[in-house]
């Protein structure tokens, strides 16, 4: 453990080494973070985060930002990684000018991305993505992966037959709910289904990778509107450059 206590206050004096004037506004940030041993600033990249499957995932880990996990791509074994780092570094504002600096261990934020709270609804190895010290991850690491994903796969296909043949009780049918996941799903599988033909085709979004149906104004899941090229709403991840 570096000489860093895990969490840390300040003294006013320390903090304030400059200071809010009333009749000059603010000369400098107040604010005076706990210096970060050398160990801790530079630590080596300890830990990938990486994924075997076709679907995009935003983590997001509110004041340390969110992060993209790409699709794997097609023909790849798995995406490219996310990195993080032996120790991450998170500042908490206690008020009055105390801040806290508080030290994660990569272990445990690499943990907390990958299997939040340890809830089996939002465990993101369901989606095939998963996190190790390898780079590349070993062939047993990408075998895991694949059978976490292939039960998610087979499930979503199932649930697609079944929205293929119900009724939504005013006599009409479900098969508007089968969405680009399922097809993804089923090419995934390389299966076929009376709602997916191998030969239907599916288009990467710009936004973010995902195969998604052809002719759709806007895909959903990332944001992206296909009738405006461009990201739309302050959930998307960031927009690439676009010409307009
Ligand atoms: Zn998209």
């Amino acid at each position: 453990m570096p000489d860093v206590k895990n969490t840390k206050t300040f003294a006013p004096e320390v903090v304030f080494k400059d200071y809010m004037d009333v009749t000059k506004g603010r000369t400098k940030n107040p604010w005076n973070y706990d210096p970060i041993p050398e160990e801790v600033k530079n630590s080596p990249v300890e830990f990938y985060i990486y994924n075997v499957g076709p679907y995009m995932k935003v983590i997001n880990s509110g004041g340390l930002g969110k992060q993209k996990v790409q699709a794997c791509p097609d023909g790849e074994k798995y995406s490219k990684p996310i990195e993080i780092h032996k120790w991450v570094i998170d500042h908490a504002d206690m008020g009055e000018y105390n801040m806290k600096t508080i030290l994660i261990e990569g272990k445990d934020r690499v943990r907390e991305m990958v299997s939040p709270n340890n809830d089996p609804e939002t465990d993101l190895r369901k989606w095939g993505i998963f996190y190790s010290k390898n780079n590349p991850p070993s062939q047993a690491e990408i075998d895991d992966a694949n059978r976490r994903l292939r039960d998610t796969m087979n499930q979503i296909v199932k649930y697609g037959d079944f929205l293929y043949t119900a009724t939504n009780g005013q006599g009409g049918t479900r098969r508007g709910e089968i969405t680009a996941v399922y097809m993804t799903a089923a090419k995934w599988l390389g299966v076929e289904r009376p709602w997916y033909s191998v030969s239907e085709k599916l288009n990467p979004c710009p936004g973010c990778g995902d195969n998604v149906k052809p002719n759709i104004r806007k895909h959903t899941a990332c944001g992206w509107r296909f009738d405006l090229n461009r990201f739309e709403g302050d959930t998307a991840p960031s927009a690439p450059q676009s010409k307009e």
